[in-house]
């Protein structure tokens, strides 16, 4: 049996909507010089084939666009299943060997780690999930505080290199500003942003990163948060795609994510009244993140 792939499916959908709106149009065409004597009629008849056009090309956007977020709900589906499933597979692998073989205290110490890492790679998981179905409909404000980015991006970066035992040469701040940075936000929030472009900055990297971190007051208002690597880049035409719900690139596959990190990143730097943009010289020639904070001044 032949199974028609996602993108044949859009094809078909495509040619067939054109083939549709081209035949109202020929039909029109002909009704305009059949008619074009009896003015009520001609009036009705192009308005009623107007409407019947503009219905036909919205139908193919909207289906269109429906196929394009199945497919990316099923490559999602896909990649937590394999996230959640991973983790549970290795820990049960090491408690079937504890239970049924003698070991060691200090292997016994080390399947005990690695079962840690493995329930905070699936907490991990949960957790953006979770977030991510959050931030869509969060809105509120009220429990903004003024947060100084420049002690947030400070620890964040310590976090990182414990986090992924990197040394301090492979993250490293390039920029700090000597006044204080002082944004209005949810700290948890702005720090969950951060730490999201800094895991993806190593996770696309490869095995020897190399990623500068720098934060700058370009004007009065504003704060500057620069995060660039020297990883696999991103291609020019997924620049602005990387930022939605679900989406990734086929060339980091090998790398494991579910497409949340910069979906919830946006939706977390937008809420406090910023931007982020990203920008790469191509694939295999790393990525630069930069972020725009609003900012106050302390009375
Ligand atoms: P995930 O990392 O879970 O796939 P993200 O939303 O964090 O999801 O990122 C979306 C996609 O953007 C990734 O799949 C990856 O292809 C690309 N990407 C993100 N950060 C980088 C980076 N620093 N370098 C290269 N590609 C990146």
């Amino acid at each position: 049996m032949r199974i028609s792939t996602p993108s044949r499916t859009i094809a078909f959908f495509i040619t067939l909507g054109a083939l549709l709106v081209a035949a109202a149009i020929a039909l029109n065409v002909s009704w305009i010089v059949f008619h074009w004597r009896q003015v009520v009629p001609l009036v009705f008849g192009i308005i009623v084939f107007a409407a019947i056009i503009a219905g036909l090309v919205l139908n193919t956007i909207f289906l269109v666009r429906e196929i394009r977020r199945n497919e990316q709900q099923d490559s999602f589906l896909n990649a937590v299943t394999h996230e959640l499933k991973t983790p549970i597979a290795s820990i049960r692998l090491y408690l079937e060997t504890l239970e049924r073989r003698q070991i060691e205290e200090p292997q016994r110490r080390e399947f005990y780690q690695i079962m840690l890492q493995d329930t905070d790679r699936l907490l991990n998981t949960i957790e953006e999930v979770l977030k991510a179905g959050e931030v869509r409909h969060t809105t509120k404000t009220h429990d903004f505080q003024p947060v100084e980015l420049g002690a947030l991006v400070r620890e964040a970066v310590e976090l990182g290199r414990i986090r992924h035992r990197l040394p301090p040469e492979a993250l490293q701040i390039t920029a700090m500003p000597t006044e204080e940075a002082i944004v209005m936000g949810n700290p948890d929030e702005l720090r969950t942003a951060v730490m999201n472009l800094l895991d993806n900055a190593v996770k696309y990297s490869g095995p020897e990163p190399q990623i500068a971190v720098g934060l700058r007051l370009p004007d009065l208002d504003s704060a500057r948060l620069r995060i660039s690597d020297h990883g696999v880049g991103i291609p020019q035409g997924e620049l602005k795609r990387i930022f939605r719900r679900f989406h990734r690139v086929h060339h980091a596959s090998g790398v494991k994510g579910t497409g949340l990190g910069l979906f919830i990143v946006r939706a977390i730097v937008r809420r406090h009244g910023g931007d982020i943009t990203a920008r790469s010289a191509g694939e295999g020639k790393g990525s630069t993140f930069m972020l725009r904070l609003p900012r106050v001044h302390r009375a």
